[in-house]
């Protein structure tokens, strides 16, 4: 099945209109991917802009040296701790909306005080500071870049502040306030322009990248899925013929590295056609999937390897193993088995027949050596009565359970 997430990027990366609101889950998303990036982005920003706004006095010395007391009390005492505040809690982590609106905050709260450090300096060129205030927007809209929304809503605030402030100021001829108008609106008009190119584009290039990542994702997941099915036995759930090959030279070249024993038992149904004849194929199935499980009950889990190799023939692998650990499981899985009572057609119940051996491989043999020993094991057990477990000889003769 596809991913939902995924889907839900196609529609928004195939949607033409409203680019700037994903849909829930996505956009989810994409604060998650981005809110560190944006905090930080804020932060810094927000430094730099809180510098320029400071460096401003040097301004207010120049142009209305009478109110430059009020004014420093206000860069220095009022807006440099509020835009401090701001910035520090952008820093412990807001959600989107405070976080945007916090910085919005600063923006309309920097226009009103430098409104009121002209509006309350009388000097002649006190008034010039508006045609300046422009750059407050681009702060906002550009170098903040506030999400659009907030960026609309924190311009019209900023221009109908200032558009008090500058209708009331007396000192001001009217063509000059006409002017610092049209000056405002334009740079308005002109960052809202940018600010809403800005957030499309980076709202596009993250669905672009997020639509990469889910499907290399998906990628993966499908092979991952692929592989562990090709290693699968599809009736049993153990490992297949294909696993152990893999698995059998795996272990044998550690046990070589590492000098250590590599036990196998090779297990074999005891008359197993008899009650595939007597109950039919699917219970026989039933049966195999029912002895294959308790093997696994009884290894140790992410060390051994239970496989079926083929028809009604199992084979476990016992990695860093002794001759006496390697009979110890196959007494415990032999016993397992009959435990389950699955009664066989005819007298008694299902039983294994289980050959076992252990060695320490040397260069001079090839894997498969183990499997033939376990297997000539396998065969005395049979021949011993079946329902039985032997050790293959290796040094002292056969041992017999
Ligand atoms: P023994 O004790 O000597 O092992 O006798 P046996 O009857 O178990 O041995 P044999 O090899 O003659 O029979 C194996 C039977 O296993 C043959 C077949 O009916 C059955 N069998 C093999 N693969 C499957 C399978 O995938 N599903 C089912 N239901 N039966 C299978
Ligand atoms: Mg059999
Ligand atoms: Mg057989």
């Amino acid at each position: 099945m596809k991913d939902t997430l995924l889907q839900a990027v196609e529609a928004d990366l195939a949607r033409p209109w409203n680019r700037l609101r994903f849909t829930p889950a996505v956009e989810a998303r994409f604060e998650a991917d981005t809110a560190t990036r944006r905090s930080r982005h804020l932060q810094i920003a927000g430094i730099l802009a809180l510098v320029i706004y400071d460096l401003y006095i040097i301004n207010d010395y120049a142009f209305r040296p009478e109110a430059v007391h009020i004014a420093a009390w206000i860069r220095f005492g009022l807006m440099t701790p509020l835009a401090i505040a701001a910035l520090y809690c952008v820093r412990r982590g807001l959600s989107p909306f405070l976080r945007e609106s916090a910085m919005a905050a600063t923006i309309v709260v920097a226009m009103l005080l430098s409104n009121v450090i002209f509006y309350l300096s009388k000097s002649p060129y006190s008034f010039l500071d508006t045609f300046s205030f422009g750059l407050i927007l681009l702060v906002g809209n550009i170098v903040f870049s506030l999400r659009f929304g907030f960026a609309i809503v924190s311009s019209l605030l900023c221009a109908l502040i200032m558009a008090g402030f500058v209708a009331s100021y007396e000192p001001m001829e009217t063509e000059v306030k006409l002017n610092t108008f049209v000056v405002f609106t334009s740079s308005a008009l002109f960052t809202l322009v940018a600010n809403y190119r800005l957030e499309v584009s980076e709202r596009q290039s993250y669905l672009l990248f997020l639509r990469e990542q889910l499907r290399n994702q998906a990628a993966l997941q499908d092979n991952q899925a692929l592989a562990k099915i090709s290693l699968t036995d599809p009736l049993t759930g153990v490992a297949n013929r294909r696993h152990f090959d893999t698995m059998l030279e795996q272990r044998w070249d550690e046990a070589l590295a590492e000098n250590t024993v590599l036990g196998m038992l090779v297990i074999d149904i005891d008359h197993f056609k008899h009650y595939n004849d007597y109950y039919g194929h699917l219970q026989g199935d039933a049966c195999l999937r029912q002895v294959a499980q308790e093997m696994q009950n009884h290894i140790r889990q992410e060390v051994d390897l239970v496989v079926r190799y083929g028809g009604e023939e199992f084979v476990v692998l016992l990695p860093n193993a002794s001759a006496s650990s390697t009979m110890r499981a196959a007494q415990r899985i032999r016993q397992g088995i009959e435990t389950l009572a699955i009664p066989q057609a005819g007298p008694g119940v299902i039983t294994v027949s289980v050959g076992a051996a252990a060695l320490r491989p040397h260069k001079s043999m090839e894997p498969a050596a183990l499997l033939s020993i376990a297997d000539a094991a396998l065969f005395q057990a049979k021949r011993a009565g079946r329902n039985r477990s032997v050790l293959a000889p290796l040094q002292d003769g056969p041992l017999t359970v």
